[in-house]
């Protein structure tokens, strides 16, 4: 075989051009066109075997024995053209037989030759086939040939596909039996049960046309689009679009660092040079890269190869002009959506109805969109790794929240016991229902007042589902999230007056808008918000503050939706007591200009501050005798305190809400707040698991906020606790820290009969 180089690739496209151009049968162009390639790379065999039925049957050759055509058949993973299709895998050997996965075929006659190079054809990242060359002589094929081979079997999918050869059940087959069932293990981040269909948040994008026209054309393509790929990450790394995907600086770093690199752009041009379209040719570099993934063993090269995979991702989508997200392709009924990670905002746009799942590549706990999931009842796990690899577009995916597990084409058995195990959590939340109207008392009877907390219109229902006490916080950015630009005054106001008028008697505390961090808002002060540490910076209170055009709007929305009512405000990310001062003032402000107007007005107006910030709870002699009542944010304190962003994948799990840090910390701030008689409470998401709950009444608590599904559970705990006892373990374990706290706490429960649920 002579060295393949771009033009023989190209000589061999131009000959495949025009043999899928042509009128013949299906079966006449694989003819022609193993003899084409044989004949360009000087081979002595070249084999086309396509997967029919499940199984992979040479469909054409030259240099084999005619007769085996449509007579060998091979399993997937039997022998090495098996094993090329099941592993997606190139295989290069100077002498075939030695393979281990050598599996000889008589009719054949292939023991005439020693050295065999084959290469997957490839559709939708599964294989559908493979291409084959053999030689007599024993050699290894240089790279540059395995090249002309790969770029030939992308062009060969598309005739394949065009030509209908290797039928749509013949996929399929692959898909489910092929593959086989994956399990999936990682972060636990939303509870629940829930099955679908695999649904990428941004699709993959399918090649229609890989043999380019005008060669010429598709370079301007390529290089429009990688303009337009560079603009995008240069605007997503200073400005507002950082956040809103959810993807982090470090990524965005090394999507800048690739978006540069001339070696991928140039690569890409060679490809383009031997005949590929643009889409094909990013496609072919892609696959190569793939590729040289799979060789390495380092997991921080391997997640920067993860970078530039969705980079190719991202330029095939900008060039081939599918620039929508799943969220506006449509789902499908029952959906499970995969991504890399998700802004808040992303996820809102999805119909929570057909949303039965999430997983995540990276997210954690307490990320927002982690805090959005929850409140749509989505079940999400985070931190799965390859899930991007591991699922194809369409698979049926069972997600356990729960147990972080996933199951992806599941077997009938595994399916199931996923649906028993489905069929008693449903059970245990019946049990759960059933304890809606009991109150949360401890075996000691102690009033514990649970609430909830809520952010959308529709998590209004989970105060009479749950019978919750009311919602201790209404995070009223989520409807700025939601909206594509600034909610006006009004649909703020008819917001807040249907969330009371559905609460009833029940108090809601509504938070004033929480932006920044990871909520950015495209439409607001975009080019103002590209900081380093977003969740450290210019968000909440301060920039609420500063640009007060907004809180002002908003405090009139929420006096007047609340008139003849009280209304209960509070301020997140109070850092220092003067700050909470000017945002009160701010709303009494509103208060004193609707009044000289006549308005009617709240019958009481409550202030509160959110302790997120540690540096507050040294100020709180000064603070607490201003306050009506105290929050809690420890998503937020709790980063602040460990200096470990929240939303930060490789911290998620680095540090324990349990920790003696945090509990005497917590402690310390619910004594002051007690003796200043300053009702407090906790509104992270802290509170609603049923361990970190029982600690927090031990230490003192007696108001938590928390998500709707935690209050069945949490209730549960309450009513099977002593609250003395666990004041007294409590007191105990944060003098003595023992080693982990976690498990001690844990069998501490466990013996005195606590439901941990
Ligand atoms: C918190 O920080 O704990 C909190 C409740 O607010 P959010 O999660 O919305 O930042
Ligand atoms: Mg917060």
């Amino acid at each position: 075989m002579p060295v393949a180089s771009a033009t023989a690739a190209r000589e061999i496209l131009t000959g495949l051009h025009e043999v899928m151009a042509s009128k013949a049968s299906a079966q006449a162009k694989l003819n022609k066109v193993v003899r084409i390639i044989a004949e360009a790379l000087a081979s002595e065999v070249c084999s086309i075997y396509l997967l029919r039925d499940g199984l992979l049957e040479l469909f054409a050759t030259v240099g084999l024995n005619q007769n085996a055509v449509h007579v060998t058949k091979l399993a997937l993973g039997e022998g090495l053209v098996g094993s090329i299709a099941k592993e997606v895998a190139v295989l290069n050997l100077a002498e075939a037989a030695s393979h281990p996965e050598f599996a000889y075929r008589p009719e054949t006659g292939e023991e005439l030759f020693h050295s065999f190079a084959g290469v997957p054809i490839v559709r939708k990242e599964r294989s559908i086939g493979v291409l084959a060359v053999q030689h007599a002589e024993p050699r290894a094929y240089d790279e540059l040939e395995i090249e002309a081979l790969q770029t030939v079997a992308m062009v060969l999918s598309e005739l394949i596909a065009n030509a209908g050869l290797a039928d749509r059940a013949a996929a399929g087959a692959v898909e489910s039996r092929d593959a086989g069932m994956a399990r999936l293990t990682g972060q636990r981040l939303v509870v629940g049960m829930g099955q679908g269909h695999a649904v990428f948040h941004q699709p993959r994008i399918l090649i229609e046309h890989t043999v380019a026209e005008d060669i010429e054309a598709e370079r301007h393509r390529v290089y429009a689009a990688f303009a337009r790929m560079r603009e995008q990450i240069d605007t997503m790394m200073g400005h507002a679009e950082f956040g809103t995907v959810g993807e982090h600086q470090e990524v965005l770093e090394t999507y800048k660092m690739f978006a540069y690199d001339e070696g991928w752009s140039r690569r890409i041009n060679e490809a383009i040079d031997s005949g590929l379209t643009a889409e094909a040719a990013i496609e072919r570099v892609r696959q190569r890269m793939q590729t040289r993934m799979r060789q390495i063993d380092d997991p921080l090269l391997q997640d920067r190869m993860h970078d530039l995979d969705d980079l190719s991702n991202r330029l095939l989508r900008i060039v081939s002009g599918q620039l929508g997200t799943a969220a506006q392709a449509g789902l499908p009924q029952d959906a499970v959506l995969i991504a890399r990670n998700l802004g808040p905002a992303e996820l809102l746009e999805y119909d929570r109805r057909k949303l039965k799942g999430v997983i995540l590549e990276e997210g954690s706990l307490t990320a927002h969109v982690t805090i959005v999931a929850r409140a749509m009842g989505v079940p999400m796990i985070g931190r799965a790794r390859g899930v991007r690899r591991t699922v194809n577009e369409g698979d049926l995916v069972l997600v356990d929240g729960g147990d972080g597990l996933a199951f992806i084409r599941p077997t009938a058995a595994v399916h199931e016991a996923f649906e028993r195990k489905l069929d008693a959590s449903q059970k245990r939340r019946a049990e759960y229902a059933a304890l809606r109207d009991v109150p949360p008392v401890t075996l000691d009877g102690t009033r514990i007042s649970l609430m909830v907390n809520a952010g959308l219109r529709d998590d209004v229902a989970a105060l009479s589902l749950t019978g919750a006490d009311g919602i201790g916080l209404f995070r009223t950015e989520f409807q700025f999230l939601v909206s594509a630009s600034l909610p006006r005054r009004e649909s703020q106001q008819r917001l807040y007056r249907s969330v009371l008028e559905a609460a009833g008697d029940k108090p809601v505390i509504f938070r004033t808008v929480d932006v920044g961090g990871d909520k950015q808002l495209p439409y607001l002060h975009a080019s103002e918000n590209g900081e380093e540490n977003p969740a450290m910076g210019w968000r909440a209170l301060r920039l609420a503050l500063d640009r007060d055009t907004l809180m002002k709007a908003q405090a009139r929305a929420l006096l007047e939706a609340a008139a003849g009512r009280e209304l209960d405000i509070m301020f997140p990310m109070v850092s220092e007591p003067w700050e909470f001062d000017q945002a009160k003032a701010l709303v009494e402000e509103q208060r004193a200009w609707l009044a000289g107007r006549k308005k009617r007005l709240p019958r009481q107006v409550r202030y509160g501050a959110m302790l997120e910030v540690p540096a507050l709870a040294e100020t709180l002699d000064i603070l607490l005798p201003k306050l009506d009542f105290m929050s809690i944010g420890t998503n937020d304190l709790t980063q602040f305190l460990f200096a470990a962003d929240r939303s930060n994948p490789h911290l998620a799990e680095r540090y324990d809400w349990l920790s003696p840090a945090i509990l005497r910390f917590l402690k310390r701030v619910i004594a002051a707040a007690d003796a200043a008689g300053v009702p407090v409470g906790i509104c992270g998401e802290m509170g609603g698991r049923t361990l970190e709950a029982l600690a927090l009444i031990g230490i003192g608590v007696r108001r938590l906020s928390i998500t709707p599904v935690a209050v069945g559970p949490v209730k549960a705990m309450i009513r099977s606790l002593d609250r003395d006892a666990a004041m007294a373990v409590l007191e105990r374990l944060l003098e003595r820290p023992p080693a982990d706290m976690r498990a001690t706490l844990g069998a501490w429960a466990q013996e005195k009969g606590v439901s941990l649920a």
